[in-house]
């Protein structure tokens, strides 16, 4: 067995990461990072037709049917076996696999876009010719572009270098909603993979060392009695008033949570006519903090809230967390071997019209049109982030890192317009195509750096020792609560919901 000498490099160690190509303990092969490089090179026109056709797509969560369809399509011409397809009661979720044995390397996809963002790639806002008026705001046709393309690469050099393993590919669909991922955590699909590996694109270029937040969706529903609101008021009780009370409690609660907590909530249906006493009325409402153990009790309270609310407006409530997720878990010696990655990589290089493109759009944002980002972010010490990301459930079950690449300008942020228009140009190409370099240097790193793979492992297991994984998701619901009826293969929407009352009627919820 050849070993690993980490000692003909006289420099710290962390410098030697730029300079050593990856090895194999077991088989001796060796990878230097330009093979690597390289051979994202040479698949990054595929990168770069995945992008559009992902972008023209622009599909929502749930009903990303056609990109899915398109990205499995690929990975089986390219030779991968579909392990899975529908995943997890996800219809548009799927897992495709290359090799075998261990190392088990994994790389998550995601494909969904935002409602109401869509826009033509112009620097402006201007409504798609085509009609589409989703967008891809969050990038995550990029995602879906670059992760893949990392996946054909590693791919490729398994093949050519007879690297052994298995490269795993997720279909994280629905990131958007209801992540297809949590579902997958759930049914332990990540339970023998040894490292996994994500990226997404920003305006900035860092590793993803932080810790994003826990949290929690709820639907809360008053039921009431209607009556006309003129001739006996009296005989109606307000499901409306019910959702008023709630909400008052909620911003009084507010006062008296952790200053990590976050709450929103948009009132789904407040009635149907002044003059009608509304006998429905619902809330749909965000819980976040940094860890599921907070969130779990500030979901509780909201329970009781919408309890007191019920008993406050003579009402029946229904309140339930229909879908979550953990924060996200850092791993050092990942995010560390990645960092060198990123410099390695670098940014991209971009011609004149692209930064005219991008100083048009910060004008049009109102923002200082200094072009794109041009640093790459020193590595951070896990600092908390106020969104929260599907991914975190898999980073408590298996070490899990992933990097950040510019593909808008500064200051402009994702879920915009600006961010749409900038992911259907060369700039998010090139941000894909960044990123899956960076995604591929640091898997074959995973699947031929043993040791190094053990660090991260250490890591892993010392982050997360003791720790059991409860499944945010109500065990009663099988598959996503936004799925539409003709796509579910558990019943109705209706029926669930009835499933809920029944419950309801015997235990917390009224
Ligand atoms: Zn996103």
């Amino acid at each position: 067995m050849k070993k690993v000498q980490f000692t003909i490099c006289l420099i710290p160690l962390v410098m030697c990461i730029f300079i050593l190509p990856a090895f194999g303990a077991e088989t001796g092969t060796v990878v230097p990072p330009e093979d690597v490089l390289n051979t994202v090179e040479k698949v990054s026109p595929k990168i770069e037709e995945v992008a559009m056709r992902l972008w023209n797509l622009s599909e929502l969560s749930l009903l990303e049917v056609e990109s899915s369809t398109y990205l499995k399509d690929e990975l089986k011409k390219a030779g991968f076996k579909m392990t899975s397809e529908g995943t997890s009661g996800v219809p548009t979720a799927f897992i495709a696999e290359f090799g075998s044995g261990k190392p088990v390397l994994g790389i998550m996809l995601e494909y969904d876009a935002l409602p109401e963002l869509g826009n033509e790639a112009v620097p402006h806002k201007e409504s798609r010719k085509d009609g589409v008026t989703a967008g891809h705001g969050c990038g995550h046709n990029l995602i879906g572009a670059g992760a893949l393309g990392a996946a054909l690469a590693i791919q490729d050099l398994m093949k050519d270098k007879e690297i052994a393993g298995t490269l795993r590919v997720y279909g994280g669909a629905a990131e958007e909603t209801e992540g297809a991922k949590v579902y997958m955590a759930r049914d332990g699909l990540f339970g023998d993979v040894d490292a996994m590996l994500h990226w997404h694109p920003l305006n900035v270029a860092s590793v993803m060392n932080v810790r994003t937040s826990a949290q929690s969706q709820m639907y809360i529903e008053f039921t009431g009695k209607t009556a006309h609101a003129g001739f006996n008021p009296w005989a109606g009780r307000s499901a409306l008033d019910a959702v008023e009370v709630f909400l008052n409690g909620v911003n009084l609660m507010r006062e008296h949570v952790r200053p990590t907590a976050r709450i929103h909530y948009i009132i789904k249906n407040g009635g149907v006519a002044p003059n009608v006493v509304p006998e429905k009325a619902s809330v749909i409402l965000t819980y976040r903090d940094e860890s599921r153990y907070f969130v779990e009790d500030g979901v509780a309270w909201l329970k009781e809230i919408a309890n007191g609310a019920a008993m406050a407006t003579q009402t029946k409530a229904l309140a339930v967390d229909y879908y979550g997720m953990y924060d996200l878990l850092p791993n050092t010696p990942m995010a560390k071997r990645m960092q060198g990655h990123l410099e390695r990589v670098g940014l991209p290089q971009y011609t004149d019209d692209e930064i005219a493109f991008a100083k048009s759009l910060q004008e049009a944002a109102g923002v200082e049109p200094g072009g794109m980002t041009s640093q790459i972010q020193p590595l951070s010490g896990e600092p908390a982030v106020g969104g929260s990301t599907d991914v975190g459930d898999v980073s408590w079950l298996t070490p899990t890192m992933g990097v950040l690449m510019p593909a808008e300008p500064e200051g402009i942020g994702v879920h915009t317009w600006m961010a749409t228009a900038s992911h259907g140009t060369s700039i998010g190409v090139k941000s894909a195509v960044s990123a899956a370099k960076v995604l591929a240097l640091t898997g074959i790193d995973i699947l031929l750096d043993s040791p190094f793979l053990e660090e991260v492992k250490k890591d892993f297991e010392k982050r997360t020792a003791g720790f059991e994984y409860k499944s945010p998701i109500n065990p009663r619901i099988k598959e996503p609560v936004g799925l539409p009826d003709e796509m579910r293969s558990h019943g109705s929407v209706l029926d669930l919901k009835e499933s809920f009352y029944k419950q309801a009627d015997e235990d917390e919820y009224f």
